[in-house]
């Protein structure tokens, strides 16, 4: 395809910045996404890492969970690190009084699932779909998903068998963050899904 796919960053909060520099890094053209006009003029959009009630709370108080989840229902590829992850669960498990989601991926994540220990950490994963070499994971105050549905494929599993990264479709999630270490190969996964949609949209 010519020219670079368009997509957004959800830019409510959390750690939007180093998801920019990632995917602009790659070749993509980046925009802020607040608005439902925004959210209508990509072809993928990033869930970031952050607070996962806060970013909630304000895409609801932004009028944007409503077109979010429509867009997810018409096919828009998204990418959720951490946070990002939770928000694209069907079932949060841990969450703060009240606390939504967006929805579309079929898995239920808990919250802060490692405890006070090893609130956060870095491992190497090795991880099929990716090829070599392992993937370096940053895990901070993570989600881990504790149910993944039939359509769900595991990307990803830590020594004790726990899921860290899931793809649906054009829904992918994980519960570490590559944005922060430069690992781009979930962020090329992604803008491959984008480019396919960006295609069927034309
Ligand atoms: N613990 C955060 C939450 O529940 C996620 C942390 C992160 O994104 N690094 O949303």
């Amino acid at each position: 395809m010519a020219g670079s796919p368009r997509v957004g960053v959800l830019a409510l909060q959390g750690d939007v910045r180093e998801h920019v520099a990632l995917l602009s890094g790659l070749g993509a053209e980046v925009a802020l996404v607040r608005r439902p006009e925004e959210l209508a003029a990509v072809h993928g959009l990033v869930l970031p890492g952050g607070e996962s009630s806060v970013i909630d709370k304000l895409s609801r108080s932004f009028g944007m969970q409503t077109p979010v989840r429509e867009a997810i229902a018409g096919g828009l590829p998204v990418y959720g690190t951490c946070a990002g992850l939770i928000l694209l669960a069907d079932e949060v498990l841990d969450g703060i009084r009240g606390q939504e989601s967006f929805g579309g991926l079929d898995v239920a994540v808990r919250r802060n699932a490692f405890g006070r220990q090893t609130e956060s950490f870095e491992t190497e994963l090795a991880i099929a779909a990716l090829g070599e070499p392992p993937v370096r994971a940053t895990f901070i105050r993570a989600p881990i998903v504790e149910r993944a549905g039939e359509r769900v494929e595991v990307l990803a599993t830590l020594a004790d068998g726990g899921i860290v990264a899931v793809e649906q479709g054009r829904l992918l999630g994980t519960s570490f963050h590559p944005e922060v270490d430069g690992e781009t190969r979930f962020h090329q996964r992604f803008l491959a899904h984008v480019r396919a949609f960006a295609a069927e949209a034309a």
